[in-house]
């Protein structure tokens, strides 16, 4: 389908309410989307719509398309830039921004929620700096493929609401078509957003900034003694739910830049983002971290350097004496260890079965990774098929079944050093028959934690590819595979096996 570009025209459909748009002018820069050339929808995600009050009717026709490249702004939106900044690898840049995005206003779902709805790869902006405000379709897809997969995991994300071929090339290394990504938020606002006024000494903006996020996503804090401290730890509690969230599925974000940090505990910024194959806790797929800064097993303590520069940038608002003020970011920000380990260990704890956390679990636990990590041991394949290992205990059980057989010879298979891992077994079974509850209840609830198919990435990188000669076939059956990441279904067997070793994909580019 194609569409000619035309003026801008009502689309009552979108009942926007904004009120990010009424902060004052320094927080952002107004700014409407581009027109592309020659839009074509590619996906557009009719429940999300209908969870914001849109009719899947109008989600289907040619005024949504045109919404969604930014070649009509809707009655009601107030579009608009963001104004951010934000620590990139650790360097700390006074002014990013939205620089290929535009903030079109939020809507109040039908849950009652109040969403941002945001363009991404939508032109130009005041933040664009060198930037052409442009997205190849790759990473658009990339991106509404894997946090509908996050989404569809239970993790707290951005999701993707359309995904529009703009008709026009993007200059990359190479020309690559253009795409454009309707993204839908409990709120876009990051810990680079607190950096930005913190950094220009604007208190008064801070303080604005931070009474907009207590009233719009932590009510409670209001009602605290210290409103911002309790925001800090509301703050602390999700981003360490969050992390562990990331590494119970072995979701590496890739880009954790302080800017890219949610103050809503949403997974934000889908760039060269990857699921693990192999375990390896020095996994990383991002082209551009070449020192690791943010591999797999380094996230937790990432996301505690970047909670840290949040604190940094709230203590003007922390205290009156900036000692004091210190003395309790300091006191909020060494709560993060012990939360990020008690989240770690639910998340862990359930993977393998276990319903109470005792004292030698977290050995067990470590110990499987270690014998993992020796092996490159699949990540996800192996906690699924534990499920099996749990319920084939009992000889007279499920080991009679071939398909349970071949389940374990295959989780065997992960292992070079059979004694060790057969070790491992038995002493993980003995810790099982402590649960004191049947071992087919323990499997199932093993198979509604450890998914049966993630977002591999060469099978993404398999999509992408397809797409960009023109065949979305791929991209569409693993966007539906992906919605019920926990179903075992056999014709999904090769999409949810590992890679072959020619199939691999070691390197992600962000595509910016
Ligand atoms: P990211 O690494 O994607 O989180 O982006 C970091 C910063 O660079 C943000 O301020 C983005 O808005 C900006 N940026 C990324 N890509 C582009 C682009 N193609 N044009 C303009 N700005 C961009
Ligand atoms: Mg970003």
């Amino acid at each position: 389908m194609k569409m000619k570009q035309t003026t801008v025209i009502a689309a009552p459909e979108i009942r926007f309410d904004n009120s990010f748009a009424a902060l004052p002018a320094r927080f952002y820069a107004k700014v409407e989307p581009q027109p592309v050339k020659a839009p074509e929808i590619l996906a557009v995600n009719v429940p999300l719509g209908e969870q914001l009050g849109l009719a899947p009717d109008w989600l289907a026709g040619p005024e949504a398309m045109a919404v969604f490249a930014g070649n009509r702004v809707p009655e009601g939106a107030q579009p608009l830039a963001m104004a951010y900044a934000g620590h990139q690898f650790g360097h700390f840049v006074p002014q990013l921004g939205d620089g290929r995005a535009v903030l079109l206003g939020e809507v109040i779902g039908t849950d009652g929620v109040r969403w941002d709805m945001h363009l991404k790869g939508a032109g130009r902006t005041p933040f664009s700096r060198g930037g052409d405000g442009r997205a190849p379709l790759g990473p658009v897809l990339r991106e509404y493929l894997v946090s509908e997969a996050m989404h569809a995991l239970g993790i707290p994300t951005t999701r993707a609401l359309a995904a529009v071929a703009t008709g026009e090339s993007v200059l990359r290394e190479e020309p690559l078509p253009g795409g454009v990504l309707t993204r839908i938020s409990r709120s876009l606002i990051r810990v680079g957003h607190f950096q930005y006024f913190a950094a220009r000494e604007d208190v008064l903006a801070l303080a604005m900034l931070a009474d907009y996020v207590i009233d719009r996503l932590v009510p409670a804090a209001a009602e605290a003694e210290n409103p911002y401290l309790a925001l800090l730890e509301h703050v602390i509690a999700t981003q360490a739910q969050l992390i562990a969230q990331w590494q119970g599925v072995g979701f590496i974000h890739g880009v954790m830049n302080t800017d890219n940090c949610s103050i809503a505990g949403e997974t934000l910024d889908y760039g060269p983002c990857a699921f693990l194959d192999g375990y390896h806790p020095e996994t990383v797929f991002s082209y551009i971290d070449r020192m690791g800064r943010y591999a797999f097993g380094r996230q937790p303590e990432i996301g505690k350097w970047n909670l840290l520069q949040f604190a940094g940038a709230l203590l003007p608002l922390l205290a009156r004496s900036e000692d004091q003020a210190v003395r309790l970011a300091q006191q909020a920000i060494e709560t993060y260890d012990d939360q990020f380990a008690n989240a770690y260990w639910d998340v862990m704890g359930a993977k393998l079965g276990l319903s109470e956390k005792r004292e030698e679990d977290q050995a067990l636990c470590r110990d499987l990774l270690k014998m993992m990590q020796d092996d490159l041991a699949d990540y996800t394949l192996t906690f699924r098929l534990l499920a099996t290992a749990a319920e084939g205990q009992d000889d007279t059980n499920g080991m009679n079944d071939t398909n349970a057989a071949a389940d374990l010879a295959a989780l065997e298979g992960q292992f070079a050093d059979r004694n060790r891992w057969r070790d491992w077994l038995a002493r993980w079974r003995r810790r099982l028959q402590a649960e004191q509850r049947p071992l087919a209840v323990i499997a199932e609830q093993m198979r509604q934690v450890n998914p049966f198919l993630i977002a591999r990435n060469h099978r993404v990188e398999q999509a992408i590819a397809a797409a960009y000669r023109g065949d979305l076939r791929p991209f569409e059956m693993l966007h539906e595979a992906l919605k019920q990441p926990f179903e075992e279904k056999p014709h999904l067997a090769a999409l949810a096996a590992p890679p072959k070793p020619h199939e691999q994909v070691r390197q992600t580019f962000c595509g910016t």
